[in-house]
Order: structure tokens, then sequence, then C-alpha cells
């Protein structure tokens, strides 16, 4: 069985449903991260984490595998 995947930012895992951004291949709710249109860096509180390509977020599900991720 998978590994449960967690929010680099907030050490929680992911819901199926919880939006996802990817910042260097690492994984953040997207209401954990601040985004900038500018080229859409990811950032914590002053913190830069990176630039993101899927900036408006993914479900998690779209992006984790099964058992990566709580399920209702
Ligand atoms: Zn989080």
């Amino acid at each position: 069985m998978a590994e449960k995947e967690k929010c680099l930012a907030c050490k929680d895992g992911f819901n199926w449903d919880d939006d996802i951004v990817v910042v260097d291949e690492e994984l953040y709710h997207k209401d954990c991260v601040t985004l900038y249109p500018t080229g859409y860096y990811a950032f914590i509180d002053e913190e830069l984490l990176g630039e993101t390509d899927n900036e408006d977020g993914q479900m998690a599900f779209e992006i984790l595998e099964e058992g990566e991720y709580e399920e209702d």
C-alpha cells in the first residue's frame, strides 16, 4: 500500500478533493501557499518555494496514487 503523501507546509495529508499545487515536484495544498501571478512562484509566508506549473491547483486524486490521499 502506498505511503500517504503530505503537504510540506502543514504536514497534513491530502483528501481526495483537496486542491494541490506542485512546486519542484513537492506537493502542497493550494490553500497553504500564496500564489503570485508573475510566472506563478509559490511562497509560504515570505519563503519562496519555487515556480509551479499548475497554479490553478489540481485535485489530490488527479495527482496522487490511490492510498496516498485520504478517502472520505
Ligand atoms: Zn497543507
